[in-house]
């Protein structure tokens, strides 16, 4: 048998654990998706800082590689000078040189030569002020203070920048030429801005960042970039010295592209996690799903064991070999053997009853060959104690889920009790029908003696007469004797008769249950006894009830009891004075039942007789039979009915009938 545990309920703290448990894949989940926040932002912040530094790297060669390229240009401006300045008219050997410094990389675009008193000698590309001969007006062609500035020091200096015509922005530098411990003369080389700083960078460098220069209010007045969008947090901005005068260079860096791998790889991520997320949800619905359908598993299996344990048909199943797979508590119960001692055994079985093994056996194999009667088979087995067991048996397949046979099942129905009751009755029957028939017989034989005898008599003294007339040697008339003949016969037949009707009265002697009023049946009983009670001396007095419901009984078999038990209290009131010879006789309804009492003013029953009144052939009178009260009980029982006796307050014994009334109880 399967054992069911009952489901018991969790402590409180594994609750929490299991809660805890529960909410753990989307805490490790989040913590995960944390740390990948900031793995990205930590690599985009390393990257920044990467950019930075680049920026930073670019920007200061930037610078070194323009001061470079303005110290340069510095020292052929003197060179050129020294030439310019050496007295004679300069050779094509130095325009080409100027030429050459003019170009657009070195990003000068004019030199003009000056005395020292700041007339303009000469300038390439010419300038108007190199034609006149006023020494202030070169000076105003050029920016005066760097001028007197570079005079005085005797090295070079540069000149704010200033608009020119087109937008640009120009800056000079001024280089004073020595000639033998005075100045010779000045060098100025114009730039242009534009040039300088745009046309100057290499191609990689304005590829990457946007370079603007500032003047000192903040205003971009030159600028290399593309059409790009900038990055804000990548800028850099440092004085543009020289040339100085609060000019400044800002680069900022071109936004770059966006890298798409990481982009996809953390929204892959992100995906994933969703996903992850989702299936962990599905499972545990999954799993809530499952553990509902568990705990209705549970309750469900629990009410069946419930069931099977608290029916009283005994089941047990056995396989197509005829082996125990299962047996329930009912059939435990009956047997007496516990299912471990009964599960995986074949036949012969321990409750089998040993004095019937081979009957058994055979009840076996026609039962796995056929299966049991619709009806049942009766089987009787023994208990583990030894009792006597008798069982009704219903085989049927066993189907599996698969549709086929796996063995049989049977349900036994304990009839024990329910044989034990037929066997009474039956008994009691056979014992009821035996005394009858003793009764009958003795009815019968006490009828015969007296009504035989008068037939019997009568042909007695005809054959008297007829043999003393042969004897005497009389002459015989034949009339007379033919006459004689006829009597003897008519006697003859008389007595065959009265044997007929006896006959006849035995046969009628099965009881015929009928619906009776009790009181009519009463009436006729004491109709059978009156004349009895007469010669005897004994006053009857009835007293019949209110009409009640029917019961369902044999009259004949009502009437005996009641003429037995009249008969039984004159025969203890024979010791009495006539006069206190007297037998009540009453009926009455108690609730479903229906009474007839006979009372007498007898000596009453001793104890010692109480006890054994009822059993057969008990009598403590010379004549008696000691039948007629066990019949009489007998035949109360067969009607469900009773027989019982009590003493009667102021002398004597009353003996009660009790009959169920045929009707639903009042
Ligand atoms: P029987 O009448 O042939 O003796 P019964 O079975 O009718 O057989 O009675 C058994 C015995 O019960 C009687 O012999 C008698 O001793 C006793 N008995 C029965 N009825 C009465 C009664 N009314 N008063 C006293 N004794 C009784």
């Amino acid at each position: 048998m399967s054992q069911t545990e009952a489901p018991s309920l969790p402590p409180a703290s594994a609750a929490g654990r299991r809660r805890w448990i529960q909410h753990l894949p989307y805490l490790s989940l989040a913590l995960f998706l944390v740390a990948i926040a900031a793995l990205v932002w930590l690599t985009r912040q390393y990257d920044a800082d990467e950019q930075r530094t680049t920026l930073i790297n670019d920007v200061l060669w930037m610078e070194q590689n323009l001061r470079f390229h303005l110290d340069r240009n510095e020292v052929y401006l003197q060179e050129i000078g020294r030439e310019l300045f050496a007295g004679q008219p300069p050779s094509p050997e130095v325009d080409a040189r100027l030429a050459s410094l003019l170009n657009q990389e070195r990003g000068l675009v004019q030199i003009m030569w000056l005395a020292a008193d700041g007339r303009m000698i000469g300038a390439m590309p010419p300038h108007p002020a190199a034609q006149s001969s006023a020494a202030d007006a070169g000076a105003q062609a050029v920016d005066e203070a760097a001028f007197e500035l570079a005079r005085s020091i005797g090295r070079p200096v540069y000149g704010p920048a200033h608009a020119v015509i087109g937008g640009t922005h120009h800056f000079e530098v001024h280089v004073p030429i020595w000639s033998e411990d005075a100045t010779a003369g000045m060098v100025v080389g114009v730039y242009s801005l534009t040039d300088l700083v745009v046309r100057e960078l290499p191609w990689w460098f304005s590829e990457r960042y946007r370079v603007a220069v500032l003047d000192a209010d903040g205003r971009e007045i030159a600028a290399k970039s593309k059409v790009a969008p900038l990055s804000a947090s990548l800028a850099y901005t440092m004085p543009f010295d020289p040339p100085g005068h609060g000019l400044t260079l800002q680069i900022t860096a071109y936004k770059s592209d966006t890298r798409w791998v990481p982009v996809l790889l953390g929204a892959s991520i992100v995906l994933l996690a969703g996903i992850i997320v989702w299936s962990v949800r599905q499972l545990r619905r999954q799993l809530a799903r499952r553990q509902r359908a568990e705990i209705a598993l549970r309750a469900e299996s629990a009410f069946r064991k419930a069931m099977e344990d608290s029916m009283l048909t005994g089941m047990r199943a056995r396989d197509l070999d005829g082996r125990l797979t299962y047996v329930n508590s009912a059939f435990c119960r009956m047997t007496g053997f516990s299912a471990d001692e009964l599960l995986g055994l074949k036949a012969p079985m321990p409750y089998w009853d040993p004095e019937r093994l081979e009957q058994t056996f055979e009840l076996h194999r026609q039962i796995l060959s056929s299966g049991s009667a619709t009806e049942g088979t009766e089987v009787r087995l023994r208990r583990k104690n030894g009792e006597v067991l008798d069982v009704l048996v219903f085989e049927a397949p066993l189907i599996d889920a698969a549709g086929r046979q796996a063995g049989w099942m049977g349900s036994v129905l304990d009839i024990t009790e329910q044989k034990r009751a037929r066997e009474q009755t039956r008994q009691q029957e056979e014992r009821l029908q035996q005394s009858s028939r003793l009764i009958t017989m003795g009815e019968m034989a006490s009828t015969l003696a007296h009504e035989l005898n008068q037939p019997l008599a009568a042909i007695a003294s005809y054959n008297t007469g007829c043999m003393n007339r042969l004897v005497d040697d009389q002459p015989i008339d034949r009339r007379e004797l033919l006459d004689i003949h006829e009597r003897i016969a008519r006697q003859a037949r008389r007595a065959g008769e009265i044997i007929r009707r006896v006959h006849d009265f035995v046969r009628r002697s099965e009881p015929k249950r009928e619906p009776l009023d009790l009181n009519t049946v009463l009436r006729d009983a004491i109709g059978l006894i009156e004349a009895d009670a007469r010669k005897r001396q004994v006053q009857l007095r009835v007293e019949l009830g209110e009409p009640m419901p029917p019961v369902v009984a044999d009259a004949v078999m009502i009437e005996q009891i009641v003429v037995n038990l009249v008969r039984n209290a004159m025969d203890a009131m024979r010791e009495l004075a006539p006069a206190q010879r007297l037998v009540e006789v009453r009926t009455a309804r108690h609730g479903r039942f229906a009474t007839v009492s006979v009372a007498d003013r007898g000596a009453g029953i001793p104890t010692d007789i109480a006890a054994r009144l009822f059993e057969p052939f008990f009598t403590t009178k010379a004549e008696g039979m000691g039948m007629g009260l066990n019949i009489c009980r007998s035949i109360a029982e067969l009607h469900h009915g009773r027989l019982g006796f009590e003493t009667r307050p102021g002398g004597g014994t009353i003996f009660t009938l009790s009959l169920p009334l045929d009707a639903p109880p009042a």
